[in-house]
């Protein structure tokens, strides 16, 4: 017993970890964060619980206003928001810039325009029957406080889409970002400095500080991050029945048909799969090119690969950096590695390309075909700039086996014939299908983000993104109140009548019939109101 005591002391008075920021072009250490401990979590909880009403009182538009002040502080910090950026992920300034600031400014911006309309309570329904009288309102509240766990790869905009909503459907965040990226989550602090105090707190950390978070409890969960995470944090919220929106990973599938304007294409699927060094949750995992166009569509994708450039930082023309973190670079060496050993062809890159040896975490952009079964790259996500390419018969085959091979966060068709491209699409399963792009979707706040299947539920972006933070609450009201109600009590026979007339005339096939119901409620509702206790 008395050990224990002296365990639990310890714990609490363990001293804060230190968390790293990791420049990956140069393998170093440049700087480092002091981590949150759990406790600190659960005061930043607290302390989120307590600034909730007066953050919801001020509606709507004064909440957009005030975050309009975020966005314009963003505005004055952006060269320090994109060095850090491009620092802690590897990104070039010009990646950083466009795929992290840019799409966050314009989350930001959107839903502050949408959120006073989305928002607004609607009246519904105002059929009477026997609940003549009743008048309905759905109210859009916030649910209190949203905790928000979110990934490296894009630290800044995934932040910002999981917290804009969020704050704009008037409840309070506490964000956790990735520990490997502290550097940017302090950037975020900063940003968020012009919002009153509780309103949106940042707290760092790894696995148990979201883990504390989750467990503080929160009164909603979004999470942004790998499916076997999303698994633990599901089970961990279950506990206090939490609602969690999971934005997790997925094994992106493209279709080039036999149509497609194959220098679009080229160039298109070489973005959606090396975006960010193929760190991007709907990256292009898997190309299903039909036959008749595969050998020249792999000829012009390999020489366009030849032209990217792969460097670090400084290198203001470089259009794709190293990988962010170790681990994720392991997991690519392993994914190629055994693909290639199971029979899958280099194009380009591959386990033995000659890369930079700077310390750098530095994978060459590879490009294979085939994507077997018993393959690694089968069964779980890269997270990296590997794009295999699938030869198909047709299109028909194409869309089974992008159904069947991996779950799509997003998917798209390459095609010159637009109806053909829709009908294609209309029968992909993903949460988004573009056609003739691939990844802008992401950026599109007046759209939809969320995958099916093993990349998640619930949606972020445009109105429904906004509602995932919002409890519809339905309010009713007796306009009539001085008029009792048919299915009071006593049950007597008029009250039977008329509540069978009602029915009958909901139900009867012909105008005939339902106007002799309609005679018979006339003729006993009166009555049995009249009996109403
Ligand atoms: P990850 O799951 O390892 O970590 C994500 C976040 O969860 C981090 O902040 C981490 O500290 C936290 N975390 C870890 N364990 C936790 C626990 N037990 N409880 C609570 N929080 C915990 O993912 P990652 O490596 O940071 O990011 C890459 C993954 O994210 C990829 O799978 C990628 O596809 C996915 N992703 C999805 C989207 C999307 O929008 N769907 C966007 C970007 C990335």
């Amino acid at each position: 017993m008395a050990q224990a005591k002296t365990k639990a002391k310890a714990k609490v008075t363990a001293l804060p970890t230190m968390l790293t920021s990791f420049d990956p072009a140069k393998g170093e250490v440049v700087g480092q964060v002091r981590a949150n401990t759990p406790q600190e979590v659960g005061a930043a909880v607290r302390g989120a619980r307590e600034a909730a009403p007066g953050w919801a009182a001020l509606g709507p538009e004064g909440r957009a206003r005030a975050l309009a002040d975020v966005r314009h502080r963003i505005f004055e910090r952006m060269d320090d928001l994109i060095e850090t950026i491009s620092t802690e992920n590897g990104k070039p300034a010009a990646g950083a810039l466009n795929h992290d600031v840019l799409p966050g400014l314009l989350t930001l911006r959107y839903l502050e325009r949408l959120a006073p309309s989305a928002l607004r309570t609607r009246t519904v329904g105002r059929f009477v029957g026997p609940l003549l009288g009743m008048r309905s309102r759905i109210e859009w509240r916030p649910f209190g406080v949203v905790g928000c766990i979110t990934p490296w790869n894009y630290p800044l905009f995934l932040s910002f889409m999981a917290i804009t909503p969020a704050l704009l459907a008037g409840n309070t965040v506490v964000l956790k970002p990735s520990e490997m990226t502290p550097g940017v989550g302090e950037r975020i602090r900063e940003v968020l400095e012009p919002l009153p105090p509780g309103v949106a707190t940042v707290v760092q950390g790894g696995g148990e500080v979201g883990a504390a978070l989750v467990d503080a409890p929160c009164d909603k969960i979004c999470f942004i991050g790998s499916g076997a995470t999303g698994r633990k944090i599901a089970e961990a919220a279950a506990k206090h029945l939490t609602p969690v929106v999971m934005e997790l990973g997925g094994q992106d599938a493209t279709i080039v048909c036999g149509d497609a304007d194959l220098d679009l294409a080229t160039s298109g699927v070489l973005f959606g799969a090396f975006l960010n060094a193929g760190q991007t949750c709907c990256a292009i995992e898997r190309a299903y090119v039909v036959e008749s166009v595969a050998d020249e569509f792999e000829r012009r994708l390999v020489e366009k690969l030849g032209r990217v450039r792969q460097g670090a930082r400084g290198d203001s023309r470089a259009d794709i950096g190293p990988m962010t973190v170790p681990r994720q670079l392991d997991v690519v060496q392993r994914h190629v590695r055994d693909a290639v050993e199971k029979g899958a062809r280099v194009l380009a890159g591959g386990p033995d390309a000659e890369i930079r040896d700077d310390g750098g975490l530095w994978f060459a952009p590879t490009v294979l075909e085939g994507r077997t079964e018993d393959m690694d790259m089968f069964r779980e996500e890269t997270f990296g700039p590997v794009l295999p390419i699938v030869r198909v018969k047709d299109e028909e085959e194409a869309v089974r086996r992008a159904n069947q091979e991996g779950a799509n966060l997003t998917a798209s068709v390459w095609s010159r014939d637009s109806r053909k491209a829709r009908d294609i699409a209309s029968r992909v399963a993903s949460g988004t299908i573009v056609v003739n792009d691939h990844a802008a979707t992401a950026t599109m706040s007046w759209g939809l983000w969320g995958g099916v299947g093993d990349s998640g539920y619930g949606r972020l972006h445009g109105e429904v993104g906004l509602k995932e933070f919002a409890a519809p609450v339905h309010v009713a009201q007796n306009i009539l109140p001085r008029m009792k109600r048919l299915w009071w009590y006593p049950y007597d026979e008029a009250t039977t009548r008329s509540i069978r007339a009602v029915a009958e005339i909901l139900s009867a096939p012909t105008w005939r019939q339902k106007g002799s119901a309609a005679r018979t409620l006339a003729g006993s509702a009166l009555h049995a109101l009249k009996n109403k206790i």
